[in-house]
């Protein structure tokens, strides 16, 4: 059921729709006749005289846009339901007016289809309320319509078939309609057309007979007409039977100056008869008459008639004779006929031997150059090689839909090179996303080992504190005390420029401990870090593997982030064994965390051999092993996660050679040792990252 209502919606949608194109188009390639159509609506409802001809013009124009859009949009199934409703109120409000013209008959054709195909009232009336019934399926569920087009590219087709028709209609104005559906075409011979062939059937009428007798009144025919006892009152002609009508049955010429008939003679003539058609000379546009005296004096030239056909009055005449200079013969004609033969006022008709062979609007008359020669001899005085109306119909559709095609094509191109930016602009952003997450966390940690007693520790810490706050620095910056300064120093820390650790803490819980400090203490200080695996505390005081594991816990679980360091001593570096050394102690205790846990330690990588000795690593070992324990990490925990782990460098690192080494891409910054114990350094490490 509901794919038979899709089917009946889509017929309907597209039975409007190419009414409402050819409608819409044969009104546009003939604005003026539009026109005068309109102007016949007005007369009927005696406004004619009260409208001005630019807003009548401007409706006809406006109407064929109207229509056309509609039919396209309709075609295309393009903004649907605004579409649908807009054509059913279109559709309703044709209706009402061709009821009108059903029953008052005000006009003899309503002009749906211009000169194209001519209906009567009746035929009209029928027609509209068959498309009326159509609409209203079509806005019953505008859905149904199957769109002919993607609605990103809805918009270029509604602004082309606007842009389209009303050009169309624009250029039709200036020169002549691309169609010429009058009697009056080219090719045509107009005495031919005139002609009622032998034994065509005559037109037959019926007339009735009022008459009056003693105060009485009857009405008799032809065939039982009265006695002359009756007298006459009136009398009705009616058509009863219509004959056969040329279609050239209105052509009549008469000098303006005799008054005589002279059209036998004009359309008898042998040879080039050139007919400056006119209807109105008041308002006839008179900016080319230079052109029009030219073509006159061409025409005396070589032989050719030429007479103003015009239906204006003798003041009109004289008056458009002032205005141009214009000495041809000025011969009268019916105002609706001229109209007719020719949409441009004043127009240009070339007969040969009552033959039309050309057609011109005032605006592209043929020009002095072209006329060079007797007209014989000349293009313009042969009867053109018409195409066939088929190919000239095919013409104009390509004139429509090859630009369209073009333009959709060009917008798909569009859109796509929008999708390739874009995904190279989302890569790019991918990109700063993931440069972002390789800017982890950039740290400058002190550890100022025992050196400093409480008040002298609590003195640089305030120093260092000021001054950072003074001067925000680029990175983290944590200054890790030995226990007893910690309560203290959190004192007078902004914790939110300068974090604290402690550089060790238990490998238990709690409990029975003499001499030692639990990660839970070191938290209740105010701490966040602390630093584990330094390579003092496993040389000096045997830390293990093992032990660190378990102290690495304790502190993770209490919510302290982990400084965790490594890395080999010279002999072992000697004996190239450092990445082993290295991915050893990482393993035995660390890289049993899990990934959230990861997320809290820092690796510190300090060569033992470059601790307090004065002898840093080459900023490039250096890079090189940072870059070897991400990869590690990587390896463990996924390149994610190994891209956001901080690793520090440590080892006589100083103000003078940070620089260098945070320069590299895998070096996310410093454990500071003696360089931290004075605030001037220390500030010098942080601030290399400034530079
Ligand atoms: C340290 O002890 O962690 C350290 C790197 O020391 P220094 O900077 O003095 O080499």
């Amino acid at each position: 059921m509901s794919k038979l209502r899709v089917v009946i919606a889509n017929v309907c949608r597209l039975l409007l729709a190419l009414t409402f194109i050819l409608s819409g188009y044969v009104k546009a390639i003939d604005p003026l006749g539009t026109q005068y159509k309109i102007t016949d609506y007005l007369a009927a409802i005696d406004l004619a005289a009260m409208v001005p001809q630019w807003t009548t013009l401007s409706a006809a124009v406006a109407l064929a846009a109207i229509e056309f859009a509609l039919g396209v949009f309709l075609l295309f199934a393009i903004k649907r339901q605004f579409t649908s409703r807009l054509t059913l109120a279109f559709m309703a409000v044709m209706t009402l007016i061709t009821v009108w013209i059903y029953i008052a008959d005000p006009v003899k054709d309503c002009g749906c289809f211009g000169d194209a195909f001519t209906l009567t009232n009746g035929e009209t009336l029928l027609k509209n309320i068959l498309l009326v019934l159509c609409a209203a399926v079509v806005a019953w569920r505008p859905s149904d319509m199957v769109r002919l087009i993607s609605s990103s590219n809805q918009w270029l087709v509604m602004n082309y078939a606007v842009v389209y028709i009303i050009g169309t209609s624009l250029w039709c104005l200036y020169t002549l309609p691309t169609f010429d559906f009058r009697p009056y075409h080219i090719g045509v011979n107009i005495k031919q057309d005139m002609t009622v062939p032998e034994g065509a059937p005559q037109t037959e009428y019926e007339t009735t007979f009022i008459m009056k007798k003693n105060g009485v009144t009857k009405e008799f025919t032809a065939d039982n007409y009265p006695d002359s006892t009756w007298q006459f009152v009136d009398a009705r002609t009616v058509v009863t039977k219509q004959g056969y009508e040329p279609p050239i049955h209105d052509f009549i010429i008469d000098s303006a100056t005799t008054g005589e008939d002279i059209t036998d003679s004009i359309l008898s003539r042998p040879g080039y008869t050139f007919l400056l058609v006119a209807p109105s000379l008041a308002r006839a546009d008179d900016s080319n008459f230079g052109d029009i005296d030219q073509i006159y004096e061409y025409a005396q030239e070589h032989g050719a008639a030429f007479y103003c056909l015009t239906a204006s009055t003798d003041k009109n005449i004289a008056r458009w004779r002032d205005i141009t200079g214009a000495e041809y013969p000025f011969c009268l004609s019916d105002e609706t006929t001229l109209k007719t033969i020719i949409r441009s006022n004043p127009g240009l008709l070339l007969l040969k031997k009552g033959t039309i062979i050309g057609k011109w609007s005032h605006n592209l008359l043929p020009q002095t150059d072209e006329l060079n020669a007797p007209l014989h001899q000349l293009s313009i005085g042969q009867m053109p090689q018409q195409s066939s109306t088929s190919s000239r119909i095919l013409k104009v559709m390509l004139t429509f839909l090859l630009p369209l095609f073009l333009l959709s094509l060009a917008d798909r191109l569009w859109a796509w090179s929008k999708w390739v930016r874009s995904k190279q602009k989302e890569n790019n952003i991918f990109q700063i996303f993931k440069s972002k997450k390789k800017m982890r966390k950039k740290i400058v940690a002190g550890n100022w080992k025992m050196n400093l007693n409480l008040q002298d520790g609590v003195a640089l810490a305030k120093e260092i504190n000021e001054a950072l706050v003074a001067e925000k620095p680029n990175c983290d910056v944590v200054i890790c005390t030995p226990f007893i300064h910690l309560a203290s120093v959190a004192q007078v820390l902004d914790s939110t420029v300068v974090g604290l650790g402690a550089e060790n803490c238990a490998d238990k819980e709690k409990g029975a401990y003499t001499g030692e400090v639990s990660a839970e203490m070191v938290k209740s200080t105010g701490a966040q870090y602390v630093i584990l695996g330094h390579s003092e505390r496993r040389q000096y005081y045997g830390e293990t593997a093992e032990i660190l594991k378990e102290k690495v816990d304790l502190a993770l679980a209490h919510g302290l982030k982990v400084i965790f360091c490594c890395g080999e001593t010279l002999e072992e570096r000697e004996a190239e064994k450092q990445n082993e050394v290295v991915k050893a102690e990482l393993a035995g205790s660390v890289f049993h965390l899990d990934a959230e846990a990861w997320k809290n330690i820092i690796i510190a990588y300090e060569p033992i051999w470059a601790i307090g000795t004065g002898k840093t690593a080459t900023s490039d070992q250096a890079e090189e092993m940072l870059a070897y324990i991400r990869s590690i990490v990587a390896e463990k925990y996924g390149q994610e996660a190994a891209e956001d782990t901080s690793i520090l460098y440590g080892g006589s690192c100083k103000a003078s050679n940070a620089p260098e080494l945070f320069s590299k891409p895998n070096i996310d910054g410093g454990l500071i040792g003696g360089a931290s114990l004075k605030c001037a350094d220390f500030k010098g490490i942080i601030d290399a990252w400034k530079k």
